[in-house]
């Protein structure tokens, strides 16, 4: 072997150990105000993203408090995407104090605008909407479209995969919807109703026809006090709730509570506002939870 082509081979060699280096630190940092956004960023940015969650699994977005490491994290990323609605307002609050210069996505600003309910008296933004827009599939394609435009404005070389990827995501969605209705079908007129812990299923009830009474109202700050609970019992007794369901993130006394008072079936767990223990997606939270549902009002 001469000298040239030994030092060629020592050239290709170097550049190859450093391509899959490279590759690496090519990746978008992304950063998602809590784990459903995260999976989101997953399932569109595919390898060329790497997206971390701030609120942890199974935790509470409503109530968080950021730590110094968060915002570390913030501060490095290219990508910022939170829910907007008024349900993640300290991740904004972070990023400034952070002095965050990267683009900001508020995956759920565009989500049809669905009253929360008039007796729900945790926050909801300021128009009231309700702020848990992924709990209706139809709504989470417009999070996923949101999320799609905001990486193809900071990385438009990665354009046709992120619109091919998001597409693929959008028709699973589409099934999905498919799936749980035809799941919650069967079930009858009269035992479509049910209590949670607090107000994240509107958009589910409203999809498939389910009415959810919440113990906390909209969101998971303020503690139900003895008068709602009481009205919530006798709401119950009258009305023959099919069944009581924990939250993954949630207070479990007073669904127990509930169920003990009203006699009412305990359901099991639902996911709101969060992934955590077997269900690793949005997905699996959408077919956990309709399951669930079917399961406990057959
Ligand atoms: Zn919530």
């Amino acid at each position: 072997m001469d000298r040239r082509a030994l030092l060629l081979g020592t050239v290709f060699a170097v550049a190859g150990a450093a391509l899959p280096l490279r590759a690496q630190d090519a990746r978008i940092e992304a950063v998602a105000s809590f784990t459903i956004l995260a999976d989101f960023v997953r399932e569109v940015g595919g390898d060329r993203v790497r997206v971390v969650s701030l609120v942890p699994d199974n935790g509470d977005a409503h109530v968080f408090e950021p730590k110094p490491s968060d915002a570390a994290a913030i501060a490095r990323a290219r990508l910022l995407v939170v829910n907007g609605l008024g349900f993640d307002a300290w991740a904004e609050r972070l990023a400034r104090s952070a002095r965050y210069s990267g683009a900001l996505v508020v995956a759920g600003r565009d989500v049809r605008r669905v009253e929360a309910k008039a007796d729900s008296h945790g926050h909801g933004g300021r128009d009231r909407t309700d702020p848990h827009g992924w709990q209706d599939p139809k709504d989470a394609a417009v999070y996923v479209r949101a999320i799609r435009d905001g990486l193809i404005g900071i990385d438009p070389a990665g354009r046709a995969e992120y619109e091919k990827r998001a597409a693929d995501y959008l028709a699973r969605l589409e099934a999905l919807d498919a799936e749980i209705r035809a799941l919650l079908a069967p079930i009858p007129a009269e035992r479509r109703r049910i209590v949670t812990a607090h107000d994240a299923f509107t958009r589910f009830g409203k999809a498939y026809g389910i009415e959810f009474i919440g113990l906390h109202g909209l969101s998971t700050e303020s503690a139900p006090n003895a008068k709602d609970v009481a009205a919530v019992i006798s709401r119950i007794r009258k009305e023959k709730a099919g069944a009581v369901f924990f939250e993954n993130m949630g207070d479990e006394r007073i669904v127990d509570r509930i169920a003990q008072e009203t006699g009412a079936r305990i359901g099991g767990t639902l996911y709101g506002d969060a992934l955590g223990g077997e269900v690793r997606s949005y997905i699996e939270l959408m077919r956990h939870n309709a399951a669930a549902i079917a399961r406990a009002l057959r």
